[in-house]
């Protein structure tokens, strides 16, 4: 069958709309009619590392929803017209030692499809990014990536639980979980970020301090949760979040790849503190932190997140019920949607992008 997708040809090469072709959903595998896909910074992130390691040529996207249109032998978990949204983490749940203890947020062993789409100018077999590849028509994965999710959830906002949104506020709920009243800082309010504070509001956090460079993302922090902001470019901005939640605060995360977001983030934390890194740093960066001072004497802990160390098939029900409760401002993460067409534009600007989140309808 044949449709279209955006695809990132070689190193060096635009991102462009192409005809692809595919294969039918394979044995656990299942097709999907993509309906939206959020703009996330890992695809530039693959065009700017020409390629992130992955094999040319590369079908971009990563953040999609959609409806299921049919699916392979023994799938057991969706059927057509299941409203679902692609995960890109999907826990093997019995193949690990960290599933086989029963702790799959550990678990780096996801379930794959096996790659099904290919360039229609050459045949050549398209890498689909974090094997969803959802900058196109169709997609095809494993059944465990198929997430069904409540219908009555517009599936513009459904799209952003694929990636951002999860990796956000599962930051606050599952990777390093914000207690009941603990108070928290969150450096960097884009869409990540922004995401962090709506986990951490969710989790009952006292106090949340929002930390940006720009004024408008702090202004959007407040709407979302944020108790109160900080501006990033103040040259004391670690002692201003120190002091507004007393004595420095309880979780500090850093959602902004560069590593000095890291080192503020411990140095925000109050006794027994954790920083969590969120942002995917760029390659080859060291941290300036002082062992005896800033980690030792403090007791301040250091935690990575990958995606929000999501059970996507537990976690993103959860997360998508809690935006229809109203308990999750998820349509306020979606600034504007564009077409297929738009994407390649979309990737370029997308540094200088002011809103939350970009999101493509398809
Ligand atoms: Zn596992
Ligand atoms: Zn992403």
């Amino acid at each position: 069958m044949t449709t279209r997708g955006v695809v990132y040809a070689e190193p060096g090469a635009r991102p462009a709309v192409e005809e692809i072709t595919f294969d039918p959903p394979g044995a656990n595998e299942v097709q999907v009619r993509v309906e939206a896909c959020g703009v996330c910074h890992s695809d530039l992130h693959v065009v700017e590392t020409e390629g992130w390691g992955m094999a040319f040529p590369i079908l971009l996207g990563h953040e999609g929803a959609g409806v299921v249109e049919d699916v392979g032998d023994g799938v057991t978990g969706v059927v057509p017209g299941d409203r679902v949204v692609i995960a890109w983490r999907a826990p093997c749940g019995n193949n690990c030692p960290a599933c086989l203890r029963g702790d799959p947020r550990r678990c780096s062993n996801n379930l794959r499809a096996r790659r099904r789409m290919h360039r229609a100018s050459d045949g050549a077999l398209l890498s689909p990014v974090l094997r969803c590849g959802t900058f196109a028509d169709r997609a095809i994965v494993h059944e465990a990536c198929a997430v069904k999710i409540p219908v009555g959830l517009p599936v513009e906002q459904a799209c952003l639980l694929a990636c951002g949104f999860s990796t956000g506020a599962g930051a606050a709920l599952w990777a390093t979980p914000v207690r009941a009243g603990a108070s928290v800082a969150v450096i960097g309010c884009g869409g990540v970020g922004l995401a962090v504070v709506q986990g951490a509001r969710l989790a009952g956090a006292g106090r949340i301090v929002a930390v940006d460079v720009v004024d408008e993302k702090l202004a959007l922090a407040r709407e979302l949760g944020a108790t109160d902001t900080v501006d990033g470019r103040d040259e004391d901005a670690v002692a201003q979040v120190r002091e507004l939640a007393g004595a420095g605060v309880d979780y500090a995360f850093s959602a902004i790849g560069s590593p000095s977001g890291l080192v503020d983030a411990v140095r925000m934390c109050a006794y027994g503190g954790t920083a969590t890194l969120v942002g995917v740093p760029p390659p080859g960066r060291t941290l300036d932190l002082d062992v005896a001072d800033d980690l030792f004497q403090p007791k301040v802990a250091i935690a990575v997140t990958h995606g929000g160390d999501t059970i996507p098939q537990m976690d993103f029900p959860f997360l998508a019920q809690a935006a229809l409760d109203g308990k999750l401002d998820l349509d306020r993460f979606v600034t504007k949607t564009i077409s297929l067409d738009e994407v390649p534009d979309a990737l370029d600007e997308l540094h200088a992008t002011k809103g939350v989140r970009t999101v493509v309808r398809l």
